[in-house]
């Protein structure tokens, strides 16, 4: 019933950041190389996701704010290759669920023609006008929370906080995500629009850096390609500014994920080597499909690893050659 899904849509969106998530992966599962993410007053009034990829082609419009509605799966085996993030058919209905959600959407047998869709809060469409669109998807999300309105108080109060987490995680997938365009807005009150964070198309990692988080950090680094491993790390040995844990970006197969385990592990061996120094680090650990579980939460951050301490030691090993190799 209606109550039990707005609950249960409160695990799935659990936050600012979450919805952010959900939206960014969608956009990056319909195969766009430019995804623009637009933030009006932290995220309290709106938050609007663009991208130029496939567009919801018109058979799909009306069931794609339905529960378990996903046009990505096409048999429960699939889950073993599944290559895409979204699966579940849950992210687009618990939004409507929390939320007032618009989309905009065009294919590229419609465009420049385009539908604008306005979804309820059981995801259902209540209006359909036509617009003009180029090709891709615009999702609108206003008013988040504000079917469950302790969590939209807990919003309100932690804004900040909730869209700075939000930032930290599109640095994420801005950072690893090579030859695609990211522009991050954000319009407060007082203030204009700032652009928080762009990259470039035909960027490799090391260039992403750069444009993210500036020269100084992104000269700063070494590359580290070792077995499974590739990504960049601090230089050791030198003493560089104290850095916090949302500039530790760790990788399984091109997914943002949480491991502290293994987080705790290099910031440690780092240590070692560079006179207490926490490192600023992003890499990317490509892993067999089967050894990973990416399904242990419903944001799928985090993950299973049935290989998991033969990963750790290996990590270890490896970032002690690096550092050693670079000692002087
Ligand atoms: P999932 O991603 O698990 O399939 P979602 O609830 O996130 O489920 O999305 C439901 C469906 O809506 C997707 O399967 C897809 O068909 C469509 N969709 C959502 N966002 C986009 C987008 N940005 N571009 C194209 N299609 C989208
Ligand atoms: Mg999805």
């Amino acid at each position: 019933n209606e109550t039990v899904h707005r609950i249960c849509s409160g695990q799935v969106i659990t936050d600012l950041a979450s919805a952010v998530k959900e939206l960014v992966e969608n956009s990056l599962d319909s195969g766009a190389t430019t995804i623009e993410v637009r933030f009006k007053n932290y995220g309290l009034d709106s938050i609007e996701v663009l991208d130029n990829g496939s567009g919801i082609s018109i058979e799909d419009q009306d069931s794609i704010g339905k529960k378990h509605y996903t046009s990505k799966i096409e048999a429960f085996r699939d889950l073993d290759t599944l290559q895409t993030f979204g699966f579940r058919g849950e992210a687009l209905s618990s939004l409507c669920s929390v939320s007032n959600v618009t989309i905009t959407t065009a294919t590229s047998s419609e465009a420049p023609k385009g539908f604008q869709l306005k979804l309820d809060h059981e995801g259902t469409v209540i209006s359909k006008s036509t617009v003009a669109s180029q090709k891709g998807t615009m999702v609108s999300i206003n008013d988040l929370f504000s079917t469950l309105p302790v969590r939209r108080k807990v919003f309100e109060r932690n804004c900040r906080r909730d869209f700075s987490k939000s930032i930290s995680l599109l640095q994420a997938y801005a950072v690893i995500s090579t030859e695609k365009k990211f522009i991050i807005f954000h319009q407060t009150k007082g203030s204009g629009k700032v652009v928080q964070l762009s990259t470039n198309m035909n960027s490799d990692m090391k260039m992403n850096i750069m444009n993210i988080f500036g020269t100084k950090i992104s000269t700063n680094l070494i590359r580290w390609k070792d077995g499974f491993i590739d990504g960049y790390i601090s230089r050791p040995h030198v003493g560089s500014v104290r850095l916090s844990s949302d500039k530790q970006m760790l990788f399984i197969n091109g997914r943002p994920i949480h491991l502290p385990k293994l987080v705790k592990t290099i910031q440690e061996t780092f240590k070692i080597y560079s006179l207490s120094q926490a490192p600023f680090f992003a890499i990317n650990l490509t892993l067999t499909e089967g050894t990973v579980d990416v399904n242990v939460s419903p944001d799928k951050r985090s993950v299973f690893l049935s290989e998991e301490s033969y990963i750790i030691d290996f990590v270890r090993e490896s970032l002690q050659r690096l550092c050693e190799g670079t000692a002087h």
